[in-house]
């Protein structure tokens, strides 16, 4: 196993700016996957969030731009997909600090940027491109960008992609890409249905990688719930863990509208928050994600989509509002704070509708999560019992539930 990064056939240029990023020694999957992608294979690879994925596939890229240099301008070598455009911008930003002490260009594609801002980018050369498969399609479409020269595609967050549809477009760019030498598929799981089918296409015979944080990572991050009797008592729950309990948060909410109510309830509370969400101008979601992680705001209130594949720094605490529709997610969520050594806890609101869902998730954690209380909070309804009772529930008309039902039933 290797433990450190001068193990790893790096050129000095890489390794010192590792050095300045303060990347002291390699990630499990990094340890894993840079000798394997390095060696030329393709590369299958899960790991939980947070532990490093983008490093571990830049590097061997990076690395082998560096020894296959190019001969003459021209477009782009290797490829990174990605599901959107924040993390287009944070794979590009970290490949570019990687490879701060070399000459390679590093550019990204994505929706969101003007036409004539991408123009400039394609006439130039590029090395490796960053780009998110709907914008890059139509560039292509238009004979705008050339993937002919391309040796390496990457798709990251590759569960995400199919989550969000991009099935199709992904294979299509691999075909445009057929002439590549080498593919890397990273994700969180590759547990979801379409993954497998879909590696089968994209991939030659690759090596498969799965990095499980290790158990006392895992427990570094502190996991509680309370019960709430009613979305009154559930605010008082959030606003008392917001003053007296959580220094940087996370709240993560279902639904853009539920997002919404919960923000205007908190500005009426006077608790300051930031908030990220589907459909959103690009240069908001920006200014959102800067202020957050200036510490500017120390609240960010995010539905899942939305949150996915951002890395938001020193997170004290996870606060599930909602809690998520699968035990997998919810393991997302929480990866999100601990991260690099620290410390984090992770809390859900708990409806008597959401009990159920909380033991399923303990049993998915192989470990329960415990029930906490506040003591002027304490909820004054009963625990329910594993059959729980279709109670007519204020705010929620029966089909709106009904539907509900059927989603977690699929889920
Ligand atoms: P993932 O894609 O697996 O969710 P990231 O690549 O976004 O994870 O990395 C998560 C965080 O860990 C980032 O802040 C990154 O700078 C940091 N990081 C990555 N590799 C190392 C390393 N070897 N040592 C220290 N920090 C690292
Ligand atoms: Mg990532």
């Amino acid at each position: 196993m290797v433990r450190d990064f001068s193990e790893l056939d790096l050129d000095a240029e890489l390794l010192a700016a590792l050095v300045e990023k303060g990347y002291t020694r390699p990630t499990d999957i990094q340890a894993k996957a840079i000798p394997a992608a390095m060696d030329g294979r393709d590369v299958l690879a899960s790991a939980p969030t947070g532990t490093g994925k983008t490093a571990a596939f830049l590097l061997p890229m990076l690395q082998h731009l560096i020894d296959f240099p190019r001969r003459k301008p021209g477009p782009a070598r290797v490829l990174v997909l990605t599901p959107t455009r924040e993390l287009a911008m944070q794979v590009a930003d970290e490949a570019r600090t990687i490879a701060a002490h070399t000459d390679l260009k590093i550019f990204t594609i994505t929706g969101g940027i003007s036409y004539d801002e991408h123009a400039e980018v394609l006439g130039k050369t590029q090395d490796l491109v960053v780009a998110t498969p709907g914008r890059l399609m139509e560039y292509i479409e238009a004979e705008r960008f050339d993937c002919r020269a391309i040796e390496c595609l990457i798709l990251d967050e590759a569960d995400r992609m199919l989550d969000m549809g991009f099935g199709p477009i992904v294979d299509r760019l691999s075909n445009e890409c057929r002439w590549r030498r080498q593919t890397l598929l990273f994700s969180a799981t590759l547990e979801g249905k379409g993954v497998s089918g879909f590696t089968k296409d994209l991939l030659k015979e690759p090596v498969r990688i799965d990095a499980e944080p290790p158990r006392r990572e895992r427990k570094k991050i502190v996991q509680w719930y309370y019960r709430c009797d009613d979305m009154d008592h559930k605010l008082a729950l959030l606003e008392h863990t917001l003053k007296n309990e959580a220094e940087r948060s996370i709240i993560f909410i279902k639904t853009r509208e539920r997002l919404a109510e919960l923000r205007d309830k908190l500005a009426a509370r006077h608790i300051d928050c930031c908030w990220l969400q589907g459909e959103m101008a690009q240069q908001a979601r920006t200014n959102t994600i800067e202020r957050f992680r200036d510490g500017k705001v120390n609240i960010m209130l995010a539905t899942d989509v939305a949150a996915r594949g951002i890395d938001l720094p020193d997170i004290s605490h996870v606060i599930n509002f909602d809690l998520p529709r699968t035990a997998d997610v919810y393991l997302h969520r929480i990866g999100r704070t601990a991260r690099a050594g620290k410390k984090g806890a992770a809390i859900s609101l708990v409806e008597a509708h959401d009990q159920e869902m909380m033991e399923r998730i303990g049993r998915y954690m192989k470990e329960p999560v415990k029930e906490r209380f506040i003591e002027e909070l304490k909820p004054k309804n009963k625990k329910p019992g594993f059959a729980v009772k279709k109670k007519k529930k204020k705010g929620m008309p029966g089909a709106a539930r009904k539907a509900k039902k059927q989603a977690e039933k699929k889920a």
